[in-house]
């Protein structure tokens, strides 16, 4: 695409816009007498300290992320969870009430809810009645104004992969970005569009530590994009984003790759095995196939089965209402224990209502 001119897809107000700076920048890793940041000298009022800022922009764990996913740290941001970069990218480059994003539902929620949130125009163009997108409708959907195109692989909550010729077409034919989500990327054996960074100017990754990493619960996601969007990024982001025992967790988890490509394995495993229990089962219409941790399941009705399985406390996710997805449930693989005590409760539910 070469066309595409990162400076007409930013606000020109952000281009411009001094950005925050801490005196400490470029002493971050560095012993010094602290005097700068208003801190509290002594400690912290808990265990481990946490009495001083972390690094803006967390230059160990860059360091350490750059060569598992082979790119260089200059094309790396990192957020507190990725919906932090989803939000940042619409405020990056959507000016409210004027400029537009294209969905491709049913996908994930925050691409729609950080754009309301902005008051961004939202332009959804269905997938495919195979979840596959609809290139045609997505390039007839492109007015001057979008800005953003979001596409989800492996989709939430379909867990199907989008084939790269349609991805590829949009690149070429978008002057906008085209934000590729790859938050299930671990479950499947496609590979990262990070690998294409280089060709496309206009493309940009996301990935978080939230699923295969098994770091829901500190916040951390990826960004992946060209050096000058990054840049970008780093201006309007809040100064610390990535907290202190967030970027310690990261530390350690990075230096652990194996476990995650352990548990990795294991939830692909079970994932198989849960597919077949629920195939088996009478009152399950259809299991879709799945590169996600989590399988979408077509029942009767999927209302009744939600309702008796929140009253076992067995909480999945209800899509029954969602265009494409009607009558389906979203479940998560869980450990083998509890993948069983889903299907007993399910068997027994098909047992109270023959
Ligand atoms: N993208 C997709 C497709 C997701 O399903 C999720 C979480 N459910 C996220 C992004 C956000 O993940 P996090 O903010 O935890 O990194």
């Amino acid at each position: 695409n070469n066309s595409f001119d990162l400076n007409s897809v930013i606000r020109p107000h952000i281009l411009t816009l001094a950005p925050y700076s801490s005196a400490r920048d470029e002493y971050t890793g560095h012993s010094g007498v602290f005097l700068d940041a208003n801190e509290n000298p002594y400690g912290s009022v808990t265990v481990e300290d946490y009495n001083r800022y972390p690094d803006p922009y967390q230059a160990e764990i860059k360091a350490k992320l750059s060569p598992i996913k082979n790119i260089d740290t200059k094309r790396i941001f990192l957020g507190n969870g990725s919906d932090e970069p989803i939000d940042l990218l619409i405020r990056a480059t959507c000016t409210p009430e004027k400029d537009h994003v294209i969905i491709l539902p049913p996908t994930y929620g925050m691409y729609e809810v950080s754009a309301s949130i902005h008051n961004v125009q939202i332009d959804k163009v269905s997938l495919t009645a195979d979840y596959q997108i609809d290139v045609n409708a997505v390039l007839r959907a492109i007015t001057p104004d979008t800005k953003i195109i979001w596409v989800c692989t492996p989709n939430n909550p379909t867990g199907n992969v989008m084939q790269d010729e349609a991805i590829v077409t949009l690149l070429n034919n978008f002057n906008g970005l085209v934000v590729v989500d790859e938050a299930y990327v671990d479950f499947t054996d496609s590979v990262s569009w990070i690998s294409r960074l280089d060709e496309f100017p206009n493309l940009v990754v996301l990935q978080t530590f939230s699923k295969a990493w098994g770091l829901a619960g500190i916040r951390a996601g990826m960004c992946f994009a060209s050096a000058d969007l990054i840049k970008i990024l780093n201006k309007i982001k809040s100064p610390y984003n990535i907290s202190l025992p967030a970027q310690r967790a990261l530390l350690e988890g990075l230096g652990a790759v194996e476990k995650k490509d352990e548990m990795v394995k294991e939830i692909l495993k079970e994932r198989a095995s849960l597919r077949t229990m629920l195939e088996n089962l009478s009152l399950v219409n259809k299991v879709f196939p799945s590169d996600a941790n989590f399988l979408l399941v077509h029942f009767d009705d999927a209302r009744a089965v939600m309702a008796y399985l929140i009253d076992e406390a067995i909480i999945v996710r209800d899509r029954s209402k969602v265009h494409l997805c009607e009558g389906c449930l979203r479940i998560t693989v869980g450990t083998e224990q509890e993948n069983e005590v889903l299907i007993e409760s399910l068997k027994k539910y098909q047992q109270n209502s023959v």
